[in-house]
């Protein structure tokens, strides 16, 4: 059976990257699944998931290079009514709500250099991200 879990993550900052990774990797290790996939939902229209390299200066780059593409208040009609379209078109634009990852022996499949991170594009708040856990069959009859 698949297992459902709910992280809650609370960003310090307006825009911020938060590396969820361990985060993950002990919710499988307490599901029991040892093979299968791990789905990674953030339930909110202001943030996404990206799988990259957690260097601090590679951070950077992306949230400039995000605000460079998407820039604030450049009279879009959103913020008529919620003063944060910038925060929506980053989200829909450039970054997606879900990944999935591979699990085998009760680990995430991940390269050496690829952390899962949730980038928040309209902080600081409190987010839920979803996790479900699947079980797949080792080997196909
Ligand atoms: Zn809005």
């Amino acid at each position: 059976m698949p297992v459902i879990v709910n992280l809650e993550i609370q960003t310090r900052k307006p825009v911020e990257i938060v590396d969820i990774t361990n985060m993950i990797q002990e919710a499988i290790w307490k599901s029991d699944v040892t093979h299968g996939i791990v789905l990674v939902f953030t339930r909110h229209t202001t943030t996404g998931l990206i799988i990259n390299e957690n260097e601090p200066n590679l951070v950077e780059d992306i949230l400039g290079h995000m605000e460079e593409l998407v820039p604030r208040g450049k009279g879009y009609k959103h913020d008529t009514i919620d003063r944060n379209a910038h925060s929506h078109l980053r989200a829909s634009l450039l970054l997606n709500p879900s990944v999935a990852l591979p699990v085998d022996a009760g680990e995430l499949q991940l390269g050496p250099w690829q952390r899962v991170m949730l980038v928040e594009l309209d902080g600081p708040r409190h987010r839920k991200v979803t996790l479900m856990i699947c079980p797949c069959a080792r080997e196909i009859p």
